[in-house]
């Protein structure tokens, strides 16, 4: 853990004074992060869910008026609508604390001790610099210390934790954070494996590039476990 944290604090450190130098849009192509939780203001519930549907609703057709689009079209007029309920009950309902998976553990009955992995689980997520899409696949592992968690919450974690304006980086970390603390164990990985349609769609317009982020806790540190984590990854199965 000390590791990641120093690694991730030293990259903290050198991005704020940078930053201080750089222009938004500067800020937005190279992809900085300015912090591991997602930055909310305090006030960010006060207002209820269809209260930001409407207000996102006004201000996207105003967006929309903006760029010239006839809103009067039958295709167009219920977009700013479309929009703003996808935006709250969909992108970005990670967001809503109250949204998040509610985590049953069960014992070990089987007393399994070895690492379980969670591979491929995919995700879609969106680039809190451009608003754009960020999609992939997760890997996750962990080794119980004595308690077990049902395989589709791993899926559920990542789902809720992409579900937010994000950066991968960030992504990452907030999966590896919330297994650590509901399992109880540093010995969690994490992987992930993502397509930034921020770079492929504009800006460098990369096409095949791919951004791969790692977290190790604990067991995971070593060698030999890390390893071993690799490996089921990278098996290739016959379903
Ligand atoms: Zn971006």
């Amino acid at each position: 853990m000390k590791q990641n944290d120093t690694t991730l604090n030293t990259l903290l450190n050198s991005n704020k004074i940078k930053l201080s130098t750089m222009s938004s849009d500067e800020i937005g192509d190279e992809h900085f992060s300015t912090g591991i939780d997602t930055p909310m203001k305090a006030n960010a519930f006060v207002m209820s869910d269809e209260e930001k549907i409407e207000k996102i609703e006004y201000h996207f057709r105003e967006i929309m008026e903006t760029m010239g689009l006839d809103l009067n079209d039958d295709s167009l007029k219920g977009t700013p609508n479309r929009v703003a309920k996808m935006y709250i009950n969909e992108l970005f309902n990670g967001l809503n604390p109250a949204n998040k998976p509610k985590i049953a553990l069960f014992d070990n009955k089987y007393q399994y001790d070895q690492m379980l992995v969670e591979k491929g689980i995919s995700f879609y997520s969106n680039c809190e610099h451009h608003f754009v899409p960020i999609y992939g696949k997760a890997h996750v592992a962990y080794i119980t210390s004595g308690k077990v968690i049902g395989l589709s919450k791993l899926n559920r974690i990542v789902n809720y934790f992409s579900k937010r304006p994000q950066v991968q980086e960030r992504l990452t970390v907030q999966i590896a954070r919330e297994l650590q603390s509901c399992l109880g164990t540093e010995d969690v990985a994490v992987i992930i494996d993502a397509k930034h349609l921020c770079v492929s769609s504009r800006g460098i317009k990369d096409e095949s590039s791919a951004t791969v982020t790692s977290f190790y806790g604990g067991k995971f540190k070593e060698d030999r476990t890390r390893q071993e984590f690799l490996k089921y990854i990278d098996l290739k199965t016959q379903y």
